[in-house]
């Protein structure tokens, strides 16, 4: 990559400009646009944006152009909610439906995701990393095609999907050995950032899907819930009393369960392209949800079998005709996501024991522009801040400790503490854990 490169002739270059965290209610439709723009990238990262004028008078001549060519140029989207690591396809399913043969149906025979799951299970590492890349914006395979792709892929794992057929007749059996043998591992090995479950009517109940997003937490995943999809069970409201990152689906989600998700921070994750393919009309309250004001996010849900789509812009079409939303919600929906999704630095701060420290403060000093970033931790002593790149000294506060400067990374317990961000470029650095005295 060219150390400087200038994209240049945008008719409008759309930057999306505006506070680092998911947008809400109006900030929606804010979509920052530069008439006739450009951009310089240093480094591999966005440098300075402006007016065409503004920024080729300021470059050097050994930059490498891009002439946009009077197009628009915008951010990459983020696809927030895909499953696609699968093997087989479900096309002959897509006719059943359309001859009145329901999702649930299907499903109830040893069907759609039962199917995919044998499939799958057949499949080798090597085959499903192979159909991943033939897909091209595509645990273990997940984590290879994070490194050999230059798209940045985030694994949940996502083992209450459904029931195998050897559990069917004893569905509890198979919660347990997803808590106690199943989430560990995932643990350990570091497969996932986040644990799902699919929450429904004749698949995980809500007590089981408490069960196990509640032990999920325990070993510091972040939570999901594939919530209310085919029918009102509840998942949304469990979203909220669980605090879970995101609900995702939502099509029959009522009132109660919008201002419920409002009240505990879920985002809502909207999946028009399954309702499309499913050939249903029930498609997710979107405009309700945009005016209780969550942070909504788009997503494909692309998989082989209620949603065969990877296309984004299929998802903002569908987002425009049928969630009614404007176009430009559809785009801040398709690309500020989260603040997950912003490069930075996440990790845990922990006493040397072990013990996770919830509400504790840091403060990242960069030493090159002196500017500072304050966080908290959460109630799992998880953080997640957006920084830019660059060497930071760290302080950490937190009530019951004294304030002390600490060392990230392999922690020592004295001396001037410094990271340096990121430690692999474009991609952001996970698992810092800081460690308080
Ligand atoms: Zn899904």
């Amino acid at each position: 990559m060219a150390k400087n490169l200038l994209i240049t002739n945008c008719k409008q270059l759309v930057t999306l400009a505006g506070p680092a965290r998911p947008r809400v209610g109006a900030e929606l439709r804010e979509l920052s646009i530069i008439q006739d723009g450009a951009m310089l990238v240093s480094d591999g990262s966005i440098d300075r944006v402006g007016s065409r004028q503004q920024i080729e008078s300021t470059i050097a001549s050994n930059a490498q152009v891009v002439d946009a060519g009077g197009r628009i140029v915008l951010p990459g989207f983020i696809d927030a909610h895909t499953h696609p690591v699968f093997a087989g396809t479900r096309a002959d399913e897509f006719e059943e439906r359309a001859t009145g043969v329901s999702y649930q149906e299907i499903a109830a025979r040893g069907g759609g995701i039962q199917s995919t799951v044998n499939h799958t299970r057949a499949a080798s590492v090597d085959d499903l990393i192979a159909l991943g890349k033939r897909y091209a914006q595509w645990f273990r395979a997940i984590r290879a095609l994070d490194e050999q792709t230059p798209l940045r892929y985030v694994p949940t794992f996502l083992g209450a999907h459904t029931f195998p057929t050897e559990y069917r007749s004893r569905p509890d059996a198979y919660v347990s050995l997803v808590i106690d043998e199943m989430l560990p591992r995932v643990a350990r090995e570091r497969l996932a950032e986040f644990c799902d479950v699919f929450c429904e009517q004749n698949v995980f109940t809500t007590e089981q899907a408490w069960r196990i997003l509640s032990a999920a937490r325990c070993h510091g995943f972040g939570l999901r819930i594939h919530a209310d999809q085919l029918s009102l069970s509840g998942g949304a409201t469990l979203a909220a009393e669980l605090g879970t990152a995101t609900a995702d689906h939502l099509e029959h989600t009522n009132e109660q369960g919008i201002a419920a998700m409002k009240e505990a921070g879920v985002q809502p994750v909207l999946l028009p392209g399954s309702v499309y393919a499913l050939g249903s009309s029930r498609y997710p309250a979107a405009r309700a949800m945009i005016d209780a004001g969550l942070a909504l996010v788009l997503a494909t849900d692309f998989n082989p079998g209620s949603s065969p789509t990877p296309s984004m812009l299929m998802v903002l079409s569908l987002a425009s005709t049928h969630l009614k939303m404007t176009v430009a919600e559809s785009i801040s929906g398709a690309v500020v996501t989260s603040q997950r999704d912003c490069d930075g630095i996440r990790g845990r701060v922990t006493t040397p024991e072990g013990w996770l420290i919830p509400r504790a403060r840091i403060n990242f000093l960069n030493r090159q522009t002196k500017k500072n970033t304050n966080i908290e931790t959460d109630e799992n002593g998880a953080y997640h801040a957006c920084l830019a790149l660059g060497t930071y000294d760290i302080t950490v506060t937190s009530t019951g400790f004294k304030t002390a400067k600490r060392k990230a990374i392999k922690f020592e317990s004295s001396g001037s503490l410094t990271i340096d961000f990121p430690m692999k470029r474009g991609k952001p650095v996970t698992d810092q854990a800081i460690t308080q005295l």
